[in-house]
């Protein structure tokens, strides 16, 4: 296969964009193959894409040597488009069609095994959140090349002291080392979304970043950011009998707001919360 003919496959098949399946998709041949360059050596194991849809992604992806790949698309209409793709790339591709929320990283026996995805704006949260916490690091998954929208990006690599800094963000560096690779404007996809987005990389650690009780600091952090604006002594309040003593035993100020602290300050709360 030679061009990626992204919009001309969509016309052939008289392919209208879900909105509700969050269905941007790539045209520029240049954009799909930094994208894979930057996900790293993909020849060895295997790659998951979420959301092949035309499949310009998962071409450039099989076009850089991926040995196996598997795409898991929820919207039917594009099998016969995956499918040709398929054959082109004997051996090599399996297209899953059904719901990515329903898929378990740890279920994937292939290792190296490395994610790469434009994923669909509505669920991206929601996925990266239920693979940093379903124990990645237990799994064979070294690394995720996702896509996000700009303002998700920022709050997923935001520091201490930032503004944005979010739950979000605070779990993926409890799993990950996460950085934002560049920006994509919007122009680059079809139809043209209202926002920009950025492409982030995320390396799998072998363990969590600090000791830490994964299901208490999840109901920390949750008290903490849905409140942003409170001080820590009245936010978390309901979850200690003595608030103060347990923020002072973690090194915490009790006038402090979550977007202040470092995660491996809400790590050590998570181990002293009853
Ligand atoms: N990979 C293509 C590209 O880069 O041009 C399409 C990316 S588009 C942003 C998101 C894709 O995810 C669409 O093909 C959409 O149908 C698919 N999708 C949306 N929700 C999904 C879900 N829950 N499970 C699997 N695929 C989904």
């Amino acid at each position: 296969m030679s061009s990626f003919n992204v919009r001309q496959k969509l016309s052939a098949n008289r392919l209208r964009a879900k909105k509700s399946l969050g269905q941007n998709f790539i045209h520029d041949e240049n954009l799909l193959r930094k994208i894979v360059r930057h996900a790293g050596d993909v020849s060895k194991g295997s790659v998951l894409e979420i959301g092949p849809g035309p499949g310009g992604l998962t071409q450039a992806i099989l076009e850089a040597g991926a040995k196996k790949v598997v795409a898991v698309e929820k919207d039917l209409r594009f099998s016969p488009i995956l499918s040709e793709l398929a054959i082109a790339f004997p051996n090599r591709l399996s297209v899953i069609l059904k719901d990515a929320l329903e898929i378990d990283l740890r279920d994937i026996s292939d290792s190296p095994l490395k994610v790469i995805a434009n994923l669909p704006y509505q669920i991206s949260t929601v996925l990266l959140i239920k693979w940093i916490t379903d124990d990645i690091w237990k799994s064979n998954c070294k690394s995720l090349t996702l896509m996000f929208q700009k303002e998700v990006a920022e709050r997923i690599v935001a520091g201490p002291g930032s503004r944005k800094r979010s739950k979000l963000g605070l779990l993926t560096e409890l799993y990950t080392e996460a950085k934002i690779l560049f920006r994509v404007p919007a122009s680059c996809f079809i139809p043209v979304p209202k926002v920009d987005s950025s492409l982030v990389h995320f390396e799998i650690r072998k363990a969590p970043k600090y000791r830490v009780d994964p299901s208490k600091l999840n109901i920390i952090l949750r008290s903490a950011f849905n409140q942003k604006r409170k001080m820590l002594k009245s936010s978390l309040k309901p979850l200690f009998s003595d608030v103060e003593k347990a923020l002072n035993t973690a090194g915490i100020i009790e006038t402090q707001r979550p977007e202040a602290l470092e995660l491996k300050q809400f790590c050590e709360l998570s181990l002293i919360h009853p």
